[in-house]
């Protein structure tokens, strides 16, 4: 597996995870990648800026990656926790009444088991999986 930098048309930055490089640009090729602040399908590598570690021990970019990631969660959580409904553990119902054009087109965010969430992208309904962190003031 590789971890690239990506960064939407936005600016947005956010990491991927890739089986090869070859996975990576096939997948962008076909527009399978997106951002996930603003869902922009225009993703590309963003510039590098590795990190180093000079007096030999390299604690501290490890820490500062991780915080940078929680902070980087904290922000997608806040965004979907404002800005999608929250239909708890009837997200499977809705996301399929939402892509077969039964309930008005929104964004959604709740609760789904790993079956629902199978048989959901089965039938090419397009969904993702949020990481959640705890709240800091949880
Ligand atoms: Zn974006």
């Amino acid at each position: 597996m590789i971890c690239f930098a990506l960064r939407c048309r936005l600016g947005h930055e956010f990491e991927g995870w890739f089986k090869s490089n070859e996975a990576f640009e096939e997948q962008q090729r076909s527009g399978q990648l997106e951002c996930p602040i603003c869902g922009d399908r225009a993703v590309e590598k963003a510039i590098m800026a590795p990190a180093v570690a000079r007096s030999g021990r390299n604690e501290k970019p490890q820490a500062n990656a991780t915080a940078a990631l929680l902070a980087f969660l904290r922000a997608l959580r806040a965004h979907v926790e404002a800005n999608f409904e929250h239909v708890g553990d009837r997200f499977a119902e809705e996301a399929r009444k939402i892509h077969y054009g039964e309930a008005e087109p929104r964004d959604i965010y709740g609760e789904a088991t790993r079956e629902e969430v199978e048989s959901l992208l089965e039938e090419g309904i397009d969904i993702h999986p949020l990481p959640w962190v705890p709240k800091l003031d949880g």
